[in-house]
């Protein structure tokens, strides 16, 4: 008998008691928890302007390390997606605007700053820094976010933390996973057990296939 049980709950945490699970699974599921579940980062940008101090590979690598709140239920990887456009569509990929104007002040330009084409898919934290403007100084650009994995490139890393422990019972293993909020823990580990699940489906065709 295998079961799955929420033990302990929080916005940004979660701690699952895996029974009857083997350890190999279970470890499988540890690591899709951390980097195979997919989420939104920022994956090419377009410089229209930037006129500040920091290259525009800086902003760049800042604005594709910032969490981005990710709905899973309306959209599909590039990969999987009917377009099979390089450019993406509405389904695979968000554009997301950057236009400080002008300013006599000096001023910090923040992830609120950034406008989403997309209600659902943004910053979730609205006050990371992305680049400091001196008077006269500005910066213009569009962001291209889509879905992705850690297991491609850490800035689609779906966790932050992914640990399994040994329970008290010999069947029983512990799994705890925290996440930044661009999915909440409870999504990753749903997601995670569908892409286990489909994983060894896949797995077991070809074991089928080959006998
Ligand atoms: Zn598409």
């Amino acid at each position: 008998m295998t079961s799955l049980e929420i033990i302990e709950e929080s916005e940004n945490r979660i701690v699952v008691k895996l029974k009857g699970i083997p350890l190999q699974y279970a470890n499988a599921l540890r690591r899709i928890c951390l980097s195979g579940v997919p989420t939104f980062a920022v994956d090419d940008v377009v410089m229209i302007e930037n006129s500040s101090v920091l290259a525009d590979e800086g902003v760049s690598h800042r604005l594709a390390m910032l969490p981005l709140r990710t709905d899973l239920s309306r959209f599909v990887e590039p990969s999987a997606c009917d377009c099979h456009s390089e450019l993406g569509c509405s389904r695979c990929r968000v554009l997301l605007m950057l236009d400080s104007g002008n300013s006599d002040t000096t001023r910090t330009i923040t992830s609120q700053d950034l406008s989403s084409e997309d209600e659902t898919v943004k910053p979730v934290n609205p006050n990371i820094p992305i680049v400091a403007l001196a008077p006269g100084q500005k910066i213009k650009l569009e962001a291209y976010a889509r879905l992705g994995r850690g297991s491609e490139h850490a800035k689609w890393n779906s966790a932050t933390v992914s640990v399994l422990t040994q329970g008290s019972n010999a069947d029983e293993h512990i799994l705890t996973v925290e996440t930044v909020g661009n999915l909440t823990p409870s999504e990753v580990v749903k997601n995670a057990v569908s892409e286990l699940e489909k994983r060894l489906g896949e797995f077991q065709q070809t074991i089928a296939a080959l006998g």
